[in-house]
């Protein structure tokens, strides 16, 4: 049997970092089977499923690289086979329906309540003559339930877990207005999209025990399911807003690649030995559900930026460059050919301090300003009248060389030498007048990527 898995989301407005590890997941576990990953937009809520909320959902998706395999299937569009397998179950007796009115159905809340019961619908149309049916009342239809033994999940993460059907009550699978109820629209699209496993996070583990009988009832055979620990803040709390980024967006736009955060949600919650950085092809060959852990995971935001570090330095200079030219025009620098070719040039040095690509757009933001340069407060203090009449003297030198890297650290350390001071007490004046900064990556590479004009000139506007 081949595999076939699918990530669900509400599209309710963002698509989030717990959202997007159960889409990895589910992408890893079809890749590793050989088998198929699809997409399905529950939007069936139609006040919140907006269009554009589905849209951040699919740019969400796209930038962490896990497009599905077809083209999603939107809930929405399949009330009528819900419709449809609502009334097979009231023609096999499986299902009945049911006038209780929403005054009923309130009494029966608040009478359970007062005597410590949790709220349960008491069965009242289940086995009452339908004659009695009260005149204009349009019927929900509800699940008749069993309500003896015990629904049983073999779940692949949580285990056996079982709850006692007295337990539960027949839920609503169609209501008086004809829509499906959630519980009821995701197994009729499970079942009709031959989905073998569902691999999702465990607030949904008590719906399956309901789902499980809408499966049974209909003779349809089970999934398989997978309930992933949800992940939560670093103090232990449900993840909130006040614990950093949550929107996947949000991610991208401070600065983290997606391969990291990828890399770093597999991580959160699922481990082999001790490997960290795992690119996705390693992911896909070692990805399992017995890897999955049973806690809930803590995001550790320090440990993501860590790793996103690691991912800058073994990413392409050019990925990187073209990134940072994006963000440098968005903070309205102007990024023509030659200050291209000065991010490129400088990209192996200034990737190699930056955590993230907004550090590394700061870092590199030097290379595409014009003159008159911004000074930092400690860049200013390095340029003092001893300093710059040093330039001044340094800056012919630099001229006559052909400002290679090699040939500017020669020129500079013999510099250095003649003025009888240490390279440092030369490069970090040099560094300032040129950067405006206190730090870059080498000196030497720093002059040689900014080339003898635009070096000379800058050196100038200081003497
Ligand atoms: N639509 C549900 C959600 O966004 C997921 C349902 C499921 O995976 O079964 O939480």
């Amino acid at each position: 049997m081949s595999i076939r898995v699918r990530f669900a989301p509400s599209p309710t407005g963002l698509l989030h970092i717990g959202g997007a590890r159960t889409a990895l997941f589910n992408f890893l576990f079809a890749r590793h089977e050989g088998g198929e990953f699809l997409l399905r937009i529950e939007d069936t809520d139609q006040a919140r499923s907006t269009p554009e909320a589905v849209q951040v959902i699919l740019d969400g998706l796209a930038w962490l690289g896990l497009n599905a395999d077809a083209e999603p299937v939107y809930q929405s569009t399949r009330a009528g086979r819900h419709v449809e397998v609502a009334q097979a179950l009231l023609a096999a007796g499986r299902a009945y329906y049911c006038y209780a009115s929403a005054e009923e159905l309130r009494l029966m809340r608040e009478s359970a309540q007062a005597q410590g019961r949790p709220p349960r619908y008491d069965g009242r149309w289940r086995d009452r003559d339908p004659a009695l049916a009260p005149k204009g009342v349009q019927p929900a239809i509800r699940l008749r339930a069993p309500h003896t033994g015990e629904t049983v999940l073999e779940d692949l993460v949580q285990g056996s877990v079982r709850v006692a059907n007295a337990e539960l009550d027949d839920m609503i699978i169609l209501r008086s207005d004809g829509s499906p109820t959630y519980l009821h629209a995701v197994v009729v699209d499970d079942h009709d999209m031959g989905i073998t496993h569902v691999i999702r996070g465990d607030d949904h583990l008590t719906n399956s025990f309901r789902q499980i009988q809408i499966y049974q009832s209909m003779g349809w055979d089970l999934p398989r399911f997978a309930h992933i620990p949800l992940i939560h803040g670093a103090d232990g709390a449900k993840l909130s807003k006040r614990h950093g980024a949550l929107s996947i967006l949000e991610f991208r736009e401070q600065g983290f690649l997606p391969e990291a955060l990828c890399n770093y949600l597999l991580r959160l919650g699922w481990g082999h030995g001790d490997a960290e950085f795992l690119p996705r092809e390693e992911q896909v060959k070692l990805f399992s559900l017995a890897g999955i852990g049973r806690a809930a995971s803590r995001m550790d935001y320090a440990k993501l930026t860590h790793l996103n570090g690691q991912w800058m330095r073994a990413t392409d200079d050019a990925r990187l460059t073209d990134d940072v030219a994006a963000r440098l025009v968005a903070m309205g620098l102007p990024v023509d050919a030659m200050v291209r070719a000065r991010l490129l040039t400088l990209m192996p040095g200034l990737k190699e301090r930056a955590k993230t690509l907004v550090e590394l757009t700061a870092s590199a933001a030097f290379l595409a300003r014009e003159l008159p340069l911004p000074f930092e407060p400690k860049a200013l203090a390095l340029l003092g009248a001893d300093a710059t009449a040093m330039l001044a003297r340094l800056a012919p030198e630099l001229a006559a060389t052909d400002f290679s890297p090699g040939a500017l650290d020669g020129a500079l350390r013999a510099f250095a030498q003649a003025e009888g001071r240490k390279l440092g007490e030369v490069a970090q004046p040099l560094r300032a007048a040129l950067t405006g900064s206190t730090m870059s990556p080498g000196i030497d590479a720093t002059l040689a990527a900014l080339g003898a004009t635009e070096s000379l000139a800058r050196l100038q506007a200081v003497i």
